[in-house]
């Protein structure tokens, strides 16, 4: 199979499961995860009909976004402070804030390049030690520190499920919509509006995300790995 075939299958079932839970079917930004593959795959993947792409390193964020400017790039990868002005040059939209002392950081760089940058808080909903994220108590306080910055926007929140299980993928998903649901409520009409992402599931869980509720869906090796096989106890 092509990318483009891998692409247009994901697509198609992506808007089926959406219709068959009540959603509107072109609910769900596909990005294309191209951490793995190079600028002439990341072409072909655009000439094929995909727009968004993921890194989650921020120099190869910068080689790949100045290289492609026209695409949309989000930046999904861990972050450290002094590469936050990169970060902030290149990406569209961060996935994964959740440390309060990047938030200043972000907002002068943005201010200082006449941006605002738009964030997803990062959320570890399972709890488990080798995923980073904000507890999901610490969300509210967190949305507060970002609320004093001109320059940050943070649109939603984004997670990653425990791997190889398909019920606790599903259950994860559930919380983290359900606890968006929750932050909106105490939100200034103006914020709340905005706030309307939910970056969940991945090449192995995507499906259950997006029945659950997620707005982005970041996919790498079942669009860009040749040999991708789903794992035969998820679904
Ligand atoms: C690599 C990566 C993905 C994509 O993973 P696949 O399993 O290849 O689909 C999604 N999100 C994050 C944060 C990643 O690092």
């Amino acid at each position: 199979m092509s990318f483009r075939e891998r692409y247009d299958a994901v697509k198609a079932e992506c808007e089926a499961i959406c219709l068959a839970h009540g959603r509107d079917p072109h609910a769900v930004c596909v990005v294309a995860v191209s951490k793995t593959v190079g600028l002439p795959e990341i072409e072909a993947a655009a000439a094929a009909g995909a727009h968004n792409f993921g890194e989650n390193r921020p120099d190869m964020l910068a080689q790949k976004a100045c290289a492609l400017p026209e695409q949309t790039w989000h930046f999904i990868g861990n972050i450290q402070s002094r590469k936050i002005e990169e970060i902030v040059r290149n990406a569209s939209l961060v996935h994964s804030l959740y440390q309060p002392h990047h938030v200043a950081k972000f907002d002068a760089a943005a201010s200082a390049l006449g941006k605002v940058q738009e964030v997803l808080l990062e959320v570890n909903v399972s709890g488990e030690e080798s995923k980073s994220g904000l507890a999901p108590d610490e969300v509210a306080s967190m949305l507060e520190v970002c609320s004093q910055y001109a320059h940050v926007r943070v649109r939603g929140l984004m997670t990653m499920a425990p791997q190889g299980n398909a019920d606790e993928a599903r259950n994860c998903f559930a919380k983290l919509a359900q606890l968006a649901e929750e932050l909106k409520v105490g939100m200034e009409p103006a914020k709340a509006e905005c706030f309307n992402e939910l970056s969940m599931g991945m090449s192995e869980d995507w499906r259950e995300a997006v029945a659950q509720g997620a707005t982005i869906v970041r996919i790498g090796r079942a669009l860009f790995a040749e040999d991708f096989n789903e794992p035969l106890d998820i679904h």
